[in-house]
C-alpha cells in the first residue's frame, strides 16, 4: 500500500501555503499540487523549480463553476468543446511557461468533469488524471483520492477529527493498493497546521 497527498487550489501567492508546501516536500515521499492557472502567481516559481517530491497538475483554467443545478464542474456538458479546449489549453500553456516543465497531469475542479472534457484533457496530451475514486477514468493514469481532511468548506474550512481519519486510512490499507489524501488550506490556523502536520508525519509511517 501506497499514500500520497495532494494539495489543491494553489493560485495567489500566500506565505502559509509555501510553508505547507515545503512541509510536504521535507515529510512525504510524494505529494501533488493542483495548480489554478488564470492568476496563478509567478512568485511560487523559484520555490516549484527547487521542489523534488512534487508533481504539478493543472487544476481547471479559472475553477469557475458553470453548473447551475448540481455537483459543480468548471467544463461540463452544456460548454462548448472548442471553448474549453482553448481554456484548458491556454491554462496548460501558462504553468508550462511559467515552470519550465511539461505538465501532464490534471485535477478537475470540484472533482469532477464531462466525458467531453476528458477527450479534450487526451487531446491535448494529458495522461494523468486525479480525482475522486468514483469519477476514475480508464484511459488514464488514474491518482485517485479517497480520503478528504475537511469537514466544511465554506463560510470557513474546518477540518475532520483526523484520528478517525488515521484510523480509516488502517482499514483501507488493507485492501487497497493506493490511498490518496486532499487537502486544503485557506486561512487555516496554526494549531490547525500543527495538527495535520502530526497527521501527515504518522500517516507517512505508514508509507514505508
Ligand atoms: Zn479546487
Amino acid at each position: 500500500m501506497k499514500i500520497f497527498h495532494r494539495i489543491d487550489d494553489i493560485r495567489e501567492y500566500n506565505e502559509e501555503l509555501v510553508e505547507e508546501i515545503v512541509f510536504f516536500e521535507n515529510n512525504t515521499k510524494e505529494f501533488i499540487v493542483a495548480i489554478i492557472p488564470n492568476g496563478f502567481s509567478e512568485k511560487y516559481t523559484s520555490l516549484f523549480r527547487k521542489c523534488r517530491n512534487c508533481a504539478i497538475y493543472q487544476h481547471g483554467y479559472d475553477h469557475y463553476n458553470r453548473v447551475q443545478k448540481g455537483w459543480y464542474d468548471e467544463f461540463p456538458d452544456t460548454m462548448n468543446k472548442d471553448e474549453k479546449r482553448s481554456l484548458i489549453l491556454k491554462g496548460k500553456l501558462r504553468l508550462e511557461n511559467i515552470l519550465n516543465i511539461d505538465i501532464r497531469g490534471y485535477v478537475p475542479p470540484w472533482n469532477n468533469t464531462s466525458l467531453d472534457t476528458v477527450n479534450v484533457l487526451k487531446e491535448l496530451g494529458f495522461s494523468i488524471y486525479s480525482a475522486q475514486d468514483n469519477n476514475t477514468i480508464k484511459y488514464f493514469k488514474n491518482k485517485d483520492i479517497c480520503i478528504d481532511i475537511v469537514n466544511v468548506y465554506s463560510p470557513k474550512i474546518l477540518y475532520k477529527n483526523l484520528d478517525i481519519i488515521y484510523n480509516n486510512i488502517l482499514t483501507l490499507s488493507k485492501y487497497r493498493i493506493e490511498i490518496g489524501i486532499m487537502y486544503h488550506f485557506k486561512n487555516t490556523t496554526d494549531e490547525e497546521r500543527k495538527y495535520i502536520h502530526n497527521f501527515v508525519r504518522k500517516v507517512e509511517n505508514l508509507n514505508l
